[in-house]
């Protein structure tokens, strides 16, 4: 426009209003420029650079105007989003209460014409970009290929001043999508874990510091391997039936043996030196079998489960005791313990130290949730117990079906109260485990969606989340998708089994009449996703029921005839996606898609 021009406009306009000094608004960007610069403490930091390389990205896809970084040290005057904990923050007090929020909290505040995005810690630094862009901006990050970014032509924000502090201080999904280091990071997960239980090292990836437990549970078998130490020590092992017992899974300590204690105690305090940045080290039983645990019977062990009423007091005192030499040479780390299948109940005497995280396996019922009314009261009562007894509780959550990673798994709606009931109960840390062995598992997307928003803000409303989700993933078939999982909603209320980690058989559950009218919805879905990107997450949608009728034929009604043409279908849709597990353990959908051949052809 030329400069005559506008200034004849503006004598046109109404004066500008009295901008009063809590109400006037800022454009960020206004008629295609900006006069802001996003501006990061010197000197700039890994994670701060990442947060203003994504500010400046994500408002650049939104307004089609790229914001100048800058370092405070060199930034020149002007109007500014300020990233993290700058001079300006500090000097105008906000720093103070960013703070009281804890290493995961936000705040953002307008000061004068300035915007402060500002974390308690690094973390909260980083994570106040996406609360930012998702709550004011309308930005929704929900999967690595899927980022909602509203078209704006002009930014222009109100006096802002929003906080949040999330109630879990530890939030992860442990999946194979949380391997993508910048989608956890926008979703503000910040667990850590995923990499190094797929066997990558510590900091591959991440973008930002998390909440990393090393070595990953269970570590009895890691601090005492069997295979070595069971000749030399059988002591050190649990006495089952009069012998001396070691195996990973099945096979435990001898907790109450004081040369046990002192060889852990220095194998913790070296791993610390070994590994300084890990701020918690597991110290836990090994995995069991239910009724055959491998705890220890002899006389020692047992003394101290029947004087604290729970086979949990033997490891509790053993972790109290490395927490304490582990305190004295390593201030400021947490020692993580599990209680789990045997030990679950909370001992009567001891009490877990204040450095010491309890984490508490789920036991109650996949579709029901916690609350169930048959297969739930001994973990309610766990968590009410070990609450009242322990400063830091976490629950180690069961999101899938492990059997079977592609079945359909109709737990959203208990997932999402289970969630709710964690923060109410006052629950500071949740993991929620998925198919962390492969892409593709039923919902994988949507159920870490969920669990991420839910865990950052469990206040909020679980349907909304959902709505937001298929509306941003699936585009035109968003409704009919949306009635595809209310019918699986309505099918898990009404679900007559009730079923405990880790998995079940799906064709003994899911009814022949909810995989044809899944089929006929998700059918309708299709026509209408036109693109091939909305058209595969439909398909995705569809291999769950595929899967079932492929599986078990005679009860989903598929004739050899029509088994080729959906097997070929099938086969399309796992290999774009590069399924290669459809359980857990080693890559199986292979040998799967080789049975399936042999039976139907094709
Ligand atoms: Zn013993
Ligand atoms: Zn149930």
């Amino acid at each position: 426009m030329h400069h005559a021009l506008a200034i004849a406009l503006a004598a046109l306009l109404p004066p500008p209003q009295e901008p009063g000094p809590a109400r006037a608004a800022h454009a960020i960007v206004e008629h295609g420029r900006s006069a802001y610069r996003i501006v990061i403490p010197a000197p700039a930091t890994p994670p701060m650079e990442f947060a203003a390389a994504e500010l400046r990205a994500l408002l650049a896809e939104m307004s089609g105007v790229e914001l100048p970084i800058a370092t405070e040290d060199l930034a020149p005057d002007g109007p500014a989003i300020l990233l993290g904990p700058s001079a300006r923050a500090r000097a105008s007090g906000a720093m103070d209460r960013a703070r009281e929020l804890g290493e995961d909290g936000v705040l953002v505040r307008s000061v004068g014409e300035d915007l402060l995005l500002l974390g308690g810690g690094e973390r909260g630094s980083v994570y106040v970009v996406y609360e930012f862009l998702e709550r004011f901006l309308g930005c929704r990050f929900l999967a690595s290929d899927c980022v909602v970014v509203p078209k704006r032509e002009r930014i222009a924000l109100p006096p802002l001043d929003h906080a949040n502090a999330p109630p879990f201080v530890y939030r992860e999904v442990l999946s194979f999508l949380s391997g993508d280091g910048v989608l956890v990071a926008r979703q503000r997960l910040n667990g850590g874990n995923t990499n190094q239980c797929l066997g990558r090292p510590h900091g591959t990836g991440e973008k930002v510091g998390g909440f990393v437990i090393g070595p990953f549970c269970p570590s009895a078998e890691t601090m005492v391997p069997a295979g070595i130490w069971l000749p030399e020590h059988p002591e050190w092992f649990g006495l089952v039936g009069g012998k001396r017992h070691g195996a990973s899974i099945g096979g435990q300590l001898c907790y109450a043996n004081p040369e046990l204690l002192a060889h852990c105690t220095k194998w913790v305090l070296d791993w610390c030196a070994a590994h300084p940045e890990i701020p918690c080290i597991d110290v836990s039983q090994n995995d069991a079998y239910p009724g055959s645990s491998g705890a220890c019977e002899c006389e020692a062990c047992m003394a101290i489960v029947r004087e604290e009423g729970s086979q949990h007091g033997p490891i509790l005192r053993f972790a109290n005791a490395i927490a304490t030499a582990v305190a004295e040479r390593f201030p400021g780390k947490t020692i993580e313990t599990i209680a789990y299948q045997h030990t679950l109940a909370t001992p009567k005497v001891t009490k877990p130290r204040d450095d010491v995280i309890v984490r508490l396996c789920q036991h109650a019922c996949y579709f029901h949730g916690i609350d169930c009314p048959s297969l739930g009261a001994e973990f309610r009562e766990a968590l009410a117990q070990w609450r009242r007894s322990a400063k830091n509780v976490f629950v180690w959550h069961y999101g899938v079906n492990f059997w079977s990673y592609l079945a359909p798994n109709p737990n959203l709606g208990a997932l999402a109260a289970d969630l709710k009931r964690y923060a109410r109960d006052g629950i500071n840390g949740v993991m929620v485990q998925c198919d962390l062995q492969s892409p593709g598992g039923e919902l994988a997307e949507l159920r870490q969606y969920l669990c991420a928003q839910l865990l950052w803000d469990p206040s909020r409303d679980p349907l909304a989340i959902r709505q937001d989700f298929c509306a941003g993933y699936y585009g035109p078939a968003a409704d009919d998708v949306l009635e595809f999982l209310a019918a699986m909603d309505r099918w898990a209320v009404a679900m007559p089994q009730h079923i405990p980690m880790n998995g079940w058989d799906p064709a003994a559950v899911t009814p022949p009449d909810f995989v044809t009218a899944g089929l006929d919805t998700l059918g309708r879905a299709l026509e209408k996703a036109s693109d091939p990107g909305h058209r595969n997450r439909v398909e995705k949608l569809m291999l769950p029921l595929w899967y079932l009728r492929l599986q078990w034929p005679d009860r989903y009604g598929l004739s050899k005839s029509d088994g080729a043409a959906l097997l070929a279908r099938f086969r399309r849709v796992v290999e774009a996606n590069a399924i290669t597990t459809i359980s857990e353990g080693p890559p199986n959908a292979a040998g799967f898609l080789a049975q399936m051949q042999a039976q139907f052809g094709g």
